[in-house]
Parts: C-alpha cells; sequence; structure tokens
C-alpha cells in the first residue's frame, strides 16, 4: 500500500468526477463561450458573495494575477514571511509586478491588525508605497492554522484606514471554513479579492478561482492573458473543478479528522518530539533527536508513507480525499514499526 501525504495536490478525479468531466459541454473560453467555466465562474462568485470570477491554471497564477492588478511597480506588498506568495512562486511578486514585500514575522503564518497597522509606510518619496495586504488562510508552512474571522475584520479595517487593499491566498480555503463552520460570504465582504484552489484538498486535477469585483476581474481578465494563462474548450477541467465545489465541501471535515487521529498518535511515537496544533488537514512534526527529517522520511518510504521533509528537523503530512480510514490505521501502525526498529 501506497499512502501519500505529500500534498493535497496529489488527489486523483474519482470516476464521477471523470465522468462530469468527459461529458462537459465546451467552447472557446477566450471568447467568454464555454458555458462549463462560465457557470464554475458564476457558482464561485456566488458561494463568496463576489461580483465575479476568473478560472485559472493554477494558484500561483491567481495571486500572481491579483497582485498585478492591485500594485503598480516599485509598490510594497505586506504579507507574512512564510507566505506563499513570497516564499514559493519564484519571485512572481518582483517578477511580475515590479513590487516589493515587507516580511511580517506572525504566529504560525499569521499576522495581526497591528503587526499590519506598523508595517504601512509614511506618504514619503524615499518610501515604497505600501498598497497590498496578502493574508494565507489556511497557512500552509503554518500547519493549516486559521485566521479568525474577527482578526481578519480587524485587517481589513485597517486597509480601510490606510487605503490598501486586502487580498487572502485561500488555497485551502474551504478547509478553513469547514473547520471553523463559517459562511463564505463573510470572506467576501471582508477582503476586496480572493484566490481560491481546486485542486487542493478539493480534488479536482487543475485549476483555481480568482474572485472579486467586476471591474478588477475585467482587468485579472486581460492580465491572465498576458500570463499565458488564456485556455481554450477549458471546460473539460473546469468540470472537475465545478464537480469538486458541488461534490467535496463537506468531506473536507473527514481530512480533519483523519489529521487530529494521525496527530494523536504521532504525539505518544517516540520518533516524535512534538506536533505543531492541527487545525485542518496538515500536520507538521518534529523529528525526535537521533534522527534527521529526511532520514525518517527515507524509512518511511520504504514503508510505502510518503511524506515531505520541510526543514532538517520537521516532516508535513497533508490529508487529502485520497486517504482512506484504512490508510490511516495502516499510517498509524506503520510509525510503531519504524519506531520499534
Ligand atoms: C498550493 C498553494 C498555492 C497555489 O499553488 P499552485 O500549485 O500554483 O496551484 C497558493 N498558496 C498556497 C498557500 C498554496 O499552498
Amino acid at each position: 500500500m501506497i499512502v501519500d501525504f505529500r500534498s493535497d495536490t496529489v488527489t486523483k478525479p474519482t470516476p464521477a468526477m471523470l465522468e462530469a468531466m468527459m461529458s462537459a459541454p465546451v467552447g472557446d473560453d477566450v471568447y467568454g463561450e464555454d458555458p462549463t467555466v462560465n457557470r464554475l465562474e458564476a457558482l464561485g462568485a456566488e458561494r463568496f458573495g463576489m461580483e465575479a470570477a476568473l478560472f485559472c491554471p493554477s494558484g500561483t497564477m491567481t495571486n500572481q494575477i491579483a497582485i498585478k492588478v492591485h500594485t503598480q511597480p516599485g509598490d510594497e506588498v505586506v504579507c507574512d514571511q512564510t507566505a506563499h506568495v513570497y516564499q514559493y512562486e519564484g519571485g512572481g511578486i518582483a517578477f511580475n509586478a515590479g513590487a516589493s514585500v515587507r516580511l511580517l514575522a506572525g504566529d504560525r503564518g499569521r499576522v495581526t491588525a497591528e503587526q499590519v497597522a506598523a508595517a504601512v509606510n509614511p506618504d514619503d518619496v524615499h518610501k515604497p508605497r505600501t498598497s497590498l495586504v496578502c493574508l494565507e488562510n489556511t497557512s500552509n508552512r503554518g500547519g493549516g492554522s486559521c485566521y479568525s474571522m474577527d482578526e481578519m475584520k480587524a485587517i481589513r479595517s485597517v486597509c480601510d484606514e490606510q487605503g490598501l487593499i486586502l487580498h487572502l491566498d485561500g488555497a485551502r480555503l474551504y478547509n478553513a471554513i469547514v473547520a471553523n463552520n463559517e459562511d463564505p460570504k463573510d470572506y467576501g465582504r471582508t477582503f476586496h479579492t480572493v484566490s481560491l484552489c481546486l485542486s487542493k484538498g478539493l480534488g479536482a486535477p487543475v485549476g483555481s478561482l480568482l474572485l472579486g469585483p467586476a471591474d478588477f476581474i475585467k482587468r485579472a481578465r486581460r492580465v491572465r492573458k498576458v500570463f499565458g494563462g488564456g485556455m481554450r474548450q477549458a471546460g473539460f477541467i473546469a468540470a472537475g473543478a465545478l464537480y469538486a465545489l458541488e461534490n467535496h465541501v463537506e468531506r473536507l471535515s473527514q481530512d480533519h479528522a483523519h489529521a487530529r487521529t494521525i496527530a494523536a498518535a504521532l504525539q505518544n511515537n517516540p520518533l516524535v518530539e512534538s506536533v505543531l496544533p492541527v487545525e485542518t488537514n496538515i500536520i507538521i512534526f518534529n523529528v525526535a533527536a537521533g534522527k534527521t527529517a529526511a532520514q525518517l522520511v527515507a524509512q518511511l518510504k520504504e514503508s510505502g508513507i510518503l511524506a515531505y521533509a520541510i526543514a532538517p528537523q520537521q516532516v508535513r503530512l497533508v490529508l487529502h480525499l485520497d486517504i482512506s480510514p484504512e490508510m490511516v490505521d495502516h499510517t498509524i501502525s506503520t510509525f510503531r514499526k519504524v519506531a520499534a526498529n
């Protein structure tokens, strides 16, 4: 048995999802004529109470389009030091938008309204113009940690006072929504724009949605074309994303329960020094002295358990819809066996 915890991006389409993809009506989406893409964009916007949406090939593209549209070259973007937009998008903020970055030291990926307020530059010709704040919910490097709605609203208030735009990298936003029983429309009210991945825990093979006001999405559509993201009969992949939105949201709670079960077992395993708090579908743990994370990951791989060493002593496991209850049991017993060796 192979159990793949490397990421929630590794899922394969279910037979029902594939069937929906194979039978999707399609057209040329660059002409705005793909009925399935149009349905997906309308559903995404409607769920979050946003005016419009744009279907893109990746979450990197939706984030980078948002940053490009919201900034001018030389502006400064404020985000946590672990943010995906800064750490894992190939320097795209500089490359695509010509903007600089102010990094904040948050708590497991989450920054506070006070930190944001203190990071805004004064109106001074020497200083880059602060124009955009990017939050990430859930936080990937924070181990799937979630913001409270109150903190996000407080950060929006700071943005309103200072004339800043607030963008959300919601690659795993539905994990937060399900875990905390939130209303997606609250996100539409709190953020100017939101990026939502459909190819993470929701299980679609490809795609992300960018959500926002109609005039923003109109500008974003132009930037998507410039970035080479204008796709033609994209309805085939949009159908997988649509299926995921309609069928795979509530089941995320299963992944969260699996993550808690595994984390509880790891807490009592001598291989493990400590486990970060588990709030959603990600487990990050520190490996006990005597072994490096890379060594443990290699040993687990021999037993068919795939994970990532994300730091010299840290391992990350990500739950998703291709991990069954049997695989969870198998994983816990494998960890025990490796510890006993
Ligand atoms: C995965 C991820 C993205 C987008 O990644 P793509 O692979 O480009 O779709 C963005 N933000 C976070 C936090 C992510 O985990």
